[in-house]
């Protein structure tokens, strides 16, 4: 495997098919599953690692988010990547301001409600990268489920020829959806993370067995609060729309946010 620090050492081959996976490294099983995906699916894997600072806003982590590019090559090694390109901040942004990709209507809800900007940096990085790479197929977490939504539609109205492979999301035992900032928990936040899936579990059997949508989501939504939870959202949406469902759906999903402490998590599930 190997390190680019810069397009000019990606270097990647023109004749055979290129499998991406982005990420902003402190990796865990979760982008390994995402890369061993690309491995089975091209010939060449591709990981990028660039904490964008562009997708984080004044209040939020960028300065503490985890930073070690010798341990996460090694892991990106142990699962047959080929190349991880680490490009410096003045490669992804030349200019103190930079022309920006935003993608509407996906964008307006939910995440985009609560971070502002998040998504624009997002899309814009992630152009920005799918520009450098020239990947055939990019692999994204359905962990972050607006943002797939986002880049596939980016893909769309912006005709770029990269098919996107949505993979499930990686869990640990009991339940707590893997993420770069579960480190930031302390143990006895750790414990109380792992409600968020029992508490998306239980209201999607609720919604599955003929339960009224909006007590579900109030019952949900009062459990977490008692255990400390300061909740943005927990909201049943349609797949396609994102936008609130008062009543089943098969083509549906739970979508959570809010706070532990000083930690942000997100998780959702599928309701069908
Ligand atoms: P990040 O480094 O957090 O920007 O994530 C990079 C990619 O890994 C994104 O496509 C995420 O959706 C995906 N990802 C993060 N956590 C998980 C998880 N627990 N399961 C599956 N994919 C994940």
């Amino acid at each position: 495997m190997r390190i680019a620090r810069s397009i000019a050492e990606l270097d990647l081959p023109k004749d055979r098919s290129i499998g991406f996976v982005p990420t902003m490294g402190a990796l865990h099983e979760g982008h390994l599953q995402l890369m061993r995906r690309s491995r089975e699916e091209a010939d060449v894997s591709v990981v990028s690692i660039f904490v964008n600072p562009l997708q984080f806003g004044p209040t939020e982590d960028f300065a503490r988010y985890p930073r070690d590019l010798d341990a996460d090559a090694e892991m990106a090694e142990s699962v047959g990547v080929d190349v991880v390109y680490a490009p410096d901040f003045l490669e992804i942004y030349p200019n103190s301001e930079s022309t920006i990709v935003s993608v509407p209507v996906v964008t307006r809800l939910w995440e985009g409600a609560h971070r502002p900007g998040h998504f624009d940096g997002v899309s814009t990085v992630v152009a920005k990268l799918f520009n450098i790479v020239s990947p055939d197929i990019a692999f994204f977490g359905r962990k972050d489920f607006q943002q797939c939504m986002v880049i596939q539609r980016m893909i769309q109205d912006l005709n770029m020829r990269i098919r996107l492979s949505i993979e499930p999301t990686v869990r640990e035992s009991d339940g707590l959806a893997m993420s770069s900032r579960n480190r930031y928990l302390s143990a006895s936040e750790r414990a109380i993370a792992s409600k968020i899936f029992e508490t998306l579990s239980s209201v999607r059997n609720g919604l599955l067995s003929g339960e009224i949508v909006g007590d579900k989501l109030v019952e949900g939504e009062q459990f977490l609060t008692s255990l400390g939870f300061s909740i943005d959202y927990l909201a049943y949406v349609s797949n396609t729309t994102l936008a609130p469902l008062s009543k089943h759906d098969p083509n549906s999903s739970l979508i959570f946010a809010g706070k532990l402490g000083i930690t942000r998590l997100i998780d959702n599930i599928a309701v069908c």
